[in-house]
């Protein structure tokens, strides 16, 4: 209480802390776990909270054994479960004590029984529904976070766990849901605030919440970085920290283009666009909370954690063109062409009937008689087109890569780069800071490297030869 017996707000009560995410690619296995806990262990008296998501690729094989289950191929999916029961007991053997190890042993058997259960429910149904789909993979965050938090208390930091279900409220879109922001920051703080003030290190599993009636829910993938972001926020960290498997955010993915290199410093907005327009490393939600309440977000790199990473802030020192390139992969355009003529209600419906089958509409451009927009499932289009018949006619083609860059006005300097390649709806946003266009996936590396050589190769040669080390951006725009 302070003087006048008011209740100190949330915010007042708050020690400054950081909050720490450690995504699947620092999470592969007892060493890697081992290092994140180093990473910990130097920031303690910032006192962090931790986020992880689950070890690597276990989300991408629990999604498997779901949709093999669903295609009714019940035992190469609990194959599959048993396979990742197995890597992850070995994980909890190498990374805790015996008596830890005992315990985790009887919780993974319980979890892996549940998960037998929903595969086996998804066999039944012959099909894996967005509500299904998030149950089960709930349980691969559900299980790294107890596993990193008895890794850490092994390793002797005082980590507690705490479990994401209870904190992370959110709306039923399942498989995208969003947090009811409220609830969410209410029961964070109680949670989180007091381990905080007894300097104790909480964590928990990102991507993952429950709905008001407590069933699971996702964040869509990649949502850990959402939840770090989410926590952040909620308890008014000093800064967000991404620890990841690349020194930071890079001009480009390095698995695209190897030429790659860092960003020192990006604006939120930027941050937020290079998410939304397919930069893995960042979710595309996981900007918003952070960017409301100011708080700076890092990327950084657990294999090399003394490397300096990307610093994204609301006012980046220096100002300058094209940050990145982004490659958003697995895009299907999809030709929506009307009957007769786009009249209003006919627009209404299309719109209804994609939401029904929860696509969201992506990157629309519209003519007289059809509209284009793109989606990354292909799922549900037979069923839409169906239902249009009559009305208008849906075709689409997959296998499509949407390259974006900031500044639209470099657009005829890609034309020109690009003049061999098919491009297919070139689009300024509606921020008019980006161009973005599909090209066919068997072009869309060569398309990259090229623009990335474009526009930024020649300025990292030209610093290279003045003898610096990191490239820098300068005020008035470009790249020295
Ligand atoms: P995590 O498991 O840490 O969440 P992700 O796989 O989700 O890791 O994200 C990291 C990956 O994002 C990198 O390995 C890299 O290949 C990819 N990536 C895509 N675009 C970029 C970019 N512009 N800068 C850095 N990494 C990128
Ligand atoms: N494990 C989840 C995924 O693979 C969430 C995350 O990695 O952030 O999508
Ligand atoms: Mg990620």
């Amino acid at each position: 209480m302070n003087e006048v017996g008011e209740m100190p707000k949330a915010a007042e009560m708050t020690p400054q802390s950081i909050v720490m995410k450690f995504g699947g690619t620092s999470l592969e296995d007892a060493v890697a776990i081992h290092r994140a806990a180093q990473i910990v262990r130097q920031r303690l008296a910032h006192k962090p909270v931790v986020v992880v998501s689950a070890l690597s690729n276990v989300t991408d094989q629990l999604l498997e054994t779901g949709r093999l289950a669903a295609k009714g191929q019940l035992p190469a999916a609990n194959e599959l479960l048993q396979n990742l029961q197995r890597r992850h007991e070995e994980v909890v053997l190498q990374s805790t004590s015996p008596a830890q190890a005992e315990l985790l042993r009887a919780q993974l058997e319980a979890d892996f029984g549940r998960l037998r259960q929903i595969v086996g429910n998804a066999a039944a149904g012959g099909e894996l529904t967005p509500r299904l789909q998030d149950h089960l993979l709930s349980f691969g965050e559900m299980m790294a976070s107890r596993i990193v938090q008895a890794a850490f208390t092994h390793a002797g930091l005082d980590a507690v766990w705490v479990n994401a279900l209870d904190c992370i409220v959110t709306d039923a879109a399942h498989t995208q849901a969003t947090p009811l922001w409220e609830e969410t920051d209410e029961k964070l703080r109680s949670e989180l605030l007091p381990l905080l003030a007894a300097n104790r290190i909480p964590m928990l599993g990102g991507f993952i919440g429950t709905t008001l009636d407590g069933i699971p829910t996702t964040l869509g993938r990649g949502g850990s970085d959402f939840t770090a972001s989410i926590v952040g926020a909620a308890v008014q960290a000093g800064r967000i920290e991404i620890w990841t498997d690349v020194d930071g955010i890079l001009t480009t993915d390095p698995k695209l283009c190897p030429e790659a290199r860092r960003v020192p410093t990006m604006s939120f907005e930027e941050a937020a666009d290079l998410a939304y327009f397919g930069a893995r490393m960042l979710h595309p939600a996981a900007i918003t909370p952070a960017m409301r309440k100011n708080i700076p977000v890092w990327v950084l790199n657990s294999r090399n954690p003394e490397g300096k990473g990307t610093e994204i802030v609301a006012h980046p020192p220096e100002e300058c063109s094209i940050k990145a390139i982004t490659a958003k992969k697995g895009v299907t355009v999809v030709d929506v062409q009307a009957v007769r003529w786009f009249a209003p209600e006919l627009l209404r419906e299309i719109f209804e009937v994609f939401e029904r089958h929860q696509y969201g509409m992506d990157f629309l451009s519209a003519s007289r008689g059809s509209l284009s927009l793109l989606v990354t499932s292909t799922d549900a289009l037979p069923r839409i087109a169906e239902e249009l018949k009559g009305l208008a006619t849906v075709r689409w083609e997959s296998e499509k890569v949407l390259l974006c860059l900031r500044q639209p006005e470099i657009a005829s300097q890609v034309f020109r780069a690009l003049s061999e390649v098919d491009l297919r709806m070139f689009c300024q946003g509606a921020s008019e800071r980006n161009i973005s266009f599909l090209v066919d996936e068997a072009q869309a590396e060569d398309s990259l490297r090229k623009l990335h050589r474009l526009f930024f190769q020649s300025r990292f040669d030209r610093y290279s030869t003045a003898n610096t080390t990191q490239p820098m951006c300068q005020a008035g725009g470009s790249w020295q």
